[in-house]
């Protein structure tokens, strides 16, 4: 069953690698006409070699090798299978070389804007400069191109890819971001994208030079949004200016045609990595929710559920309660306590009651939305946060969290284990002065709950 799905995922990930690598090659190639300038896959690359190691590259080489093959066609069948064979090795030896530097500079991903400058140089350029150079004389000894323009197309895949990580990478770190936070800000998202699209729209009929306010319109959303709208919104707003570009449209078009390529992606790399460093560096030094929504150390998580830990989520709800008490806004507060939990424990084991708690917290986090905070308090006692929220509205989702993990029994060594969870929920009302009031009346309605019967839901 995890062996299945651990397959179907990295199966997954080759076909939306290739996929990208067909896109890119469609939108804007050179010749031979698989090698483009619009190489996201660099970024699916890495994120896959960061998350499965060196066994992501076979699936990487498999995928390059398919997605390159009918680009590299020769007329010996041996001369085009050996070169696709070297550019997909390039492809799989990119991804690790990408993963070793990113683990050895940025052990905690991008958490500074400090980092910009190792995950830029080291991770992008190194990486691909390695890739591109390996890339341009396999192609340049068998004759696919000339060598005299090696010089050019080494400058142009190492930009070009370089661009595909800086892409590709911050919506792997933002889509991390928000499975444990819920943050996205979704009509703030639409809304830029909309605006992107007219400025796109504007630069490609008759005002080319409009493609150039594009960065402020990033800049001033990036502050609204979470990492992962920013990433999503500007892999977005460059793929869209490239596109254009490629059909010959807007300021970056020149009467050389390397030029313009140039032009496009010199433009697109420095707007995408100047918006994802003050992305970043907002996040680190904004002192209201922004920051507070996002912890990122790994002290911060509780390493079995991945959900915040009670130190990290404590100043969350005292945030909260203070916003409360000085703004009359209202917070919902919930505690879970999984029922009968210590027969798990007894009957099959610790690491069935292990595989419980993740399977609770993955329940929760599913359905927790945007803002609410879900947080693993000790042994199996979890505590959402509802900002801006009333009894009633939490107890959607609080009975969407019951019901499904009543009817989600866990499979456990052929076996399936039922559980039901016991939720205790209330509100901040103006008498709380402090924030343990309502902490002792969720746990109070909690235990209310277990006396009802377990299984249930109880408000005071
Ligand atoms: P009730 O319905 O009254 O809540 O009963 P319960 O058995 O769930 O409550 P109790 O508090 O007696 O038991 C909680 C158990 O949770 C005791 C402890 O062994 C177990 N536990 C705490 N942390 C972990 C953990 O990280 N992993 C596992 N497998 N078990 C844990
Ligand atoms: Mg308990
Ligand atoms: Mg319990």
């Amino acid at each position: 069953m995890l062996t299945a799905n651990h397959i179907l995922i990295k199966v997954a990930a080759a076909l939306l690698y290739w996929g990208l690598a067909h896109v890119g090659m469609s939108i804007f190639a050179l010749q031979p006409d698989n090698i483009t300038l619009l190489w996201l896959p660099s970024g699916v690359a890495l994120v896959m070699c960061l998350q499965w190691g060196y066994r992501a590259v076979p699936w990487i080489v498999l995928a390059s090798f398919i997605a390159n093959f009918p680009g590299m066609a020769s007329d010996s069948m041996t001369r085009q299978l050996l070169h696709t064979a070297v550019n997909a090795l390039a492809d799989g030896l990119a991804g690790i070389i990408a993963m070793l530097l990113f683990r050895r500079l940025l052990p905690e991903g991008l958490a500074t804007a400090r980092d910009l400058l190792p995950f830029a140089v080291g991770v992008c350029l190194v990486t691909t400069l390695i890739s591109s150079t390996i890339i341009t004389l396999n192609l340049a000894f068998p004759q696919y191109i000339a060598w005299e323009q090696v010089g050019s197309y080494i400058r142009m895949l190492t930009l070009g890819d370089s661009l595909g990580i800086l892409l590709v990478y911050p919506i792997y770190q933002g889509w991390q971001e928000f499975r444990r936070l819920s943050l996205l800000n979704l009509q703030w998202l639409m809304t830029a994208a909309l605006l992107c699209s007219a400025i796109m729209l504007l630069a490609f009929t008759w005002m080319p030079g409009a493609i150039f306010f594009i960065l402020p319109l990033l800049l001033v959303f990036s502050f609204r949004l979470s990492l992962l709208g920013v990433a999503l919104l500007s892999a977005f707003a460059m793929v869209g200016t490239v596109v254009g570009t490629a059909r010959e449209l807007g300021p970056f078009v020149a009467a050389d045609q390397l030029d313009s390529q140039f032009r496009v992606l010199a433009f697109v790399f420095s707007g995408a990595f100047t918006i994802l460093g003050l992305a970043v560096q907002y996040r680190q030094s904004s002192p209201d929710q922004q920051s507070n929504a996002s912890p990122k150390e790994a002290a911060d998580l509780d390493p079995l559920t991945g959900l915040l830990n009670r130190r990290a989520f404590m100043p969350l709800l005292q945030h909260e309660h203070q916003r409360a008490l000085r703004r009359g806004a209202n917070y919902t507060f919930a505690m879970l306590d999984l029922d009968h939990f210590k027969d798990i424990n007894d009957r099959y084991g610790h690491e069935a009651g292990d595989e419980m708690l993740r399977l609770f917290a993955d329940i929760m986090q599913a359905n927790c939305r945007r803002v609410e905070y879900s947080a693993r308090m000790g042994g199996e006692e979890f505590g959402i946060l509802f900002p801006d929220c009333t009894g009633a509205q939490a107890r959607l989702p609080l009975d969407r969290i019951r019901s499904t993990l009543e009817k989600t029994p866990l499979p456990f060594r052929n076996q399936s284990i039922a559980m039901t969870v016991s939720i205790g929920l209330t509100s901040f009302t103006a008498e709380d002065s402090k924030l343990l009031d309502v902490l002792a009346r969720a746990d109070k309605a909690m235990y209310a709950a277990k006396e009802a019967g377990r299984n249930c839901i109880v408000q005071l």
